[in-house]
């Protein structure tokens, strides 16, 4: 490296997650990004705290608790508890993961609010909202559901319609119901807690903190319209920023709003606090001083998230820090949304897209999706597409075919011919890596730039002119030459020392990978300042071990493969199934006749059997057991038509001889549905016809 600066001092952060659910690819996409500039900025020789939190608080996590039976407390400990098999699974090394539930948060929050407060920033409003009586709670705009006033679609949200697209006040809807309880709420005014981003300091402070290039170009332009227009909630604009209501009231969970009973922080405001708060968890537990640590004036504080929540990054985080006498952040790092095959948005009912604990599940290398993001990932704001084909060739062609194999088609002979030990390093090999070692600070310095992509460009380019010297010098043929031995020790020891300096420069891509090198090349761990020395004629290797799989196509597959459908529950009619299909020929072979009851009476010693007398047109009549003791008494049933097998085999039976057989109908499971129903025929029937 160039003259080494003075360490920097960094805190960095990735968007806190919703806790009301596991993460998707698109989590893991952002983390692998901060990660992976983490790991460059220590490679840096900088000083880097590295911190995220589960974002726990808000209606929607409140009703997930409610529905699932739980506190809202252990609904977000147990979404917690699921983390770590993702975090671990894709080598993302967070220095802490915390909540904004947690002490430090709820400490932290109210005393930012009190310093907005005192700083003349918080003011109190009355304003209607719809209240629903059952639940005896206020409604956010999505546990609002109605009738669209634009386009009458039924079922629509409170904030917009998904049929016509419409934007309007929950208040607009036609015959509006909650969605928590059916109910139709009513309007009730409360006080709310507004945070005056209008005021002209906020204004002027903004205006200042979002153009002066600490943001991406792109981002910056985005914010700018927000300082002249903004969309109202019911779809009309305004001019300039608005204030923002930080405030709910109970039940809801979240953090206590300093002297306001019953009134929470709303989500959106202690959810960035939960930044801080989780590092000063972290710091607590290294007995270091918070306060200390964040008054540092050479300290940058940098948060890498998602272009959906700039809005709350670039404004009210930003004003919130500043106007309680904190430090602000030096730079929001903002990335667009992950698509899978083409753009297809991932769809969660779909359940496809890219499941991150599947894919780590069917053995796939979680280092092959870190190189592959990287790959495609830039310092700017805009979606990044996962297209399996492309994923296959970058790992195989690139990754193994260009980089792991230098050291396969090398390394082999120093360790079988040399003893492990490299050689001297002639002329023509200097002049190799020479290019080599002055090209790493520009690839480093793309690493820190976030130009990922970039750089995996660069280094494959470096690896192309690798690969060459290897084809030109053929270190497989002069293993076979007589006399060749030196130069076979001179040609694979610059392979080894050019194959060293890759790995420096892919070590924040594929921690794991360096780690399974730094053993293989017997060296103290890589950093960034290490690529402008070399191993040196007599250091020795240990042997080779493979490095890295190839992507098999059967993993993508198997990846993409959608969920199998749950099984549909068939419908079993009646609790049975259907027996078995008959032909009407062996329909015919069963006689069933209109039959009279024209007796019928208890049986004696039985409390399931009645005994029936029937007429079936005969000239006589017939004696028959039937087991619907339990549902008929023997009155109810005499003088009824009712059809019966007439020709079944007689049967003896305890308590006689039973001529045939009455139709009852049943369910399948007796137990829980223990009706018995006798069958009928319609008016006119008469004793002996046939039912055919
Ligand atoms: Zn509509």
């Amino acid at each position: 490296m160039t003259a080494m600066s003075a360490p920097r001092k960094l805190f960095v952060t990735t968007a806190l997650p919703y806790a009301n659910g596991n993460f998707h690819i698109g989590h893991i996409m952002e983390y692998i990004q901060a990660d992976i500039w983490v790991r460059t900025q220590r490679m840096l020789g900088h000083q880097v705290n590295f911190v995220g939190a589960d974002d726990t608080h808000g209606a929607p996590i409140m009703i997930a608790a409610e529905k699932a039976g739980k506190t809202p407390q252990q609904f977000v400990a147990d979404i917690a508890a699921g983390r770590k098999p993702y975090l671990d699974g894709f080598h993302i090394a967070f220095d802490n993961w915390h909540s904004t539930d947690a002490p430090e948060n709820h400490t932290l929050a109210r005393q930012i609010y009190l310093d907005l407060q005192a700083a003349g920033l918080i003011e109190t409003r009355v304003i209607e909202q719809f209240f629903d009586p059952e639940k005896n709670m206020f409604l956010p705009d999505r546990f609002i559901k109605g009738e669209c006033p634009k386009c009458h679609a039924k079922d629509q949200y409170g904030d917009n319609c998904e049929v016509c697209g419409a934007v309007y006040a929950p208040t607009d809807l036609i015959e509006p119901f909650s969605a928590l309880s059916g109910a139709k709420p009513v309007l009730k005014s409360s006080e709310h807690f507004f945070f005056k981003l209008s005021d002209p300091r906020c204004v002027a402070f903004l205006e200042q903190w979002t153009q002066d290039g600490r943001l991406q170009p792109e981002v910056a332009n985005k914010v700018k319209e927000w300082f002249t227009v903004r969309t109202n909630p019911d779809g009309t604009q305004s001019e300039g920023l608005g204030d923002w209501d930080i405030s709910r009231d109970a039940p809801y969970f979240g953090i206590e709003i300093p002297n306001a009973p019953g009134k929470y922080f709303y989500v959106w405001l202690d959810a960035p606090v939960g930044y801080l708060a989780s590092l000063k968890n972290l710091l607590d537990q290294r007995g270091e001083s918070y306060d200390d640590y964040m008054a540092d004036p050479a300290l940058e504080q940098f948060h890498f998230i998602g272009k959906d929540i700039v809005t709350f990054h670039t404004l009210f985080w930003p004003a919130m820090l500043k106007f309680s006498g904190r430090k602000t952040p030096d730079s929001v790092f903002v990335h667009g949304f992950l698509t899978v095959n083409n753009g297809e948005k991932m769809s969660k009912s779909r359940g496809t897209g890219l499941d991150p604990l599947k894919y780590l599940s069917l053995g796939m290398n979680p280092e092959w999706l870190r190189y592959y993001l990287a790959a495609k990932l830039s310092a700017r704001n805009e979606d990044v597409d996962f297209n399996p084909d492309d994923f296959m060739a970058r790992v195989n062609s690139d990754l193994i075919g260009k980089y792991v194999n230098i050291a396969s088609r090398a390394a082999g002979f120093i360790h079988k011919r040399f003893g492990g030990q490299l050689g001297a390093v002639s002329a023509d090999g200097q002049a190799l890596l020479a290019p080599l070692q002055s090209a790493c600070p520009a690839v480093a310095e793309l690493l820190a730039e976030r130009e990922y992509g970039k750089a995996l460009r660069e280094i494959m380019l470096l690896a192309d002119r690798i690969n060459e010297y290897v084809d030109q010098n053929k270190p497989w043929e002069l293993a076979k030459q007589e006399g060749m031995d030196a130069r076979l020790q001179d040609v694979c020891s610059t392979c080894i020392e050019a194959f060293r300096l890759l790995s420096i420069l892919l070590k924040p891509v594929m921690p794991s990978l360096a780690l399974q090198v730094e053993a293989f090349l017997n060296v103290a761990p890589l950093d960034f300042a290490s690529a402008q020395s070399l191993l040196g004629a007599g250091h020795r290797i240990n042997e080779y071990k493979h490095l890295m799989q190839r992507v098999d196509i059967k993993q993508l597959e198997a990846l993409f493969e959608p969920p199998a459908a749950p099984e549909p529950e068939r419908l079993v009619p009646g609790g049975e199934e259907l027996a078995p299909t008959i032909t009407i020929d062996d329909f015919a072979k069963i006689d069933l006749r209109i039959a009279q009851i024209v007796n019928c009476e208890a049986v004696e010693g039985s409390t399931k059997l009645l005994r029936l007398t029937l007429d079936v047109g005969e000239g006589r009549h017939r004696n028959v057991f039937s087991g619907i003791a339990s549902v008929y008494r023997p009155e109810d049933l005499v003088g009824k038509l009712t059809v019966m097998v007439a020709n079944l085999a007689p049967r003896k039976m305890k308590f006689g001889v039973s001529e045939g057989m009455v139709l009852a109908a049943s369910h399948g499971d007796e137990k829980a549905n223990p009706g018995i129903y006798v069958l009928s025929p319609g008016p006119g029937a008469l004793p002996g016809m046939r039912v055919r």
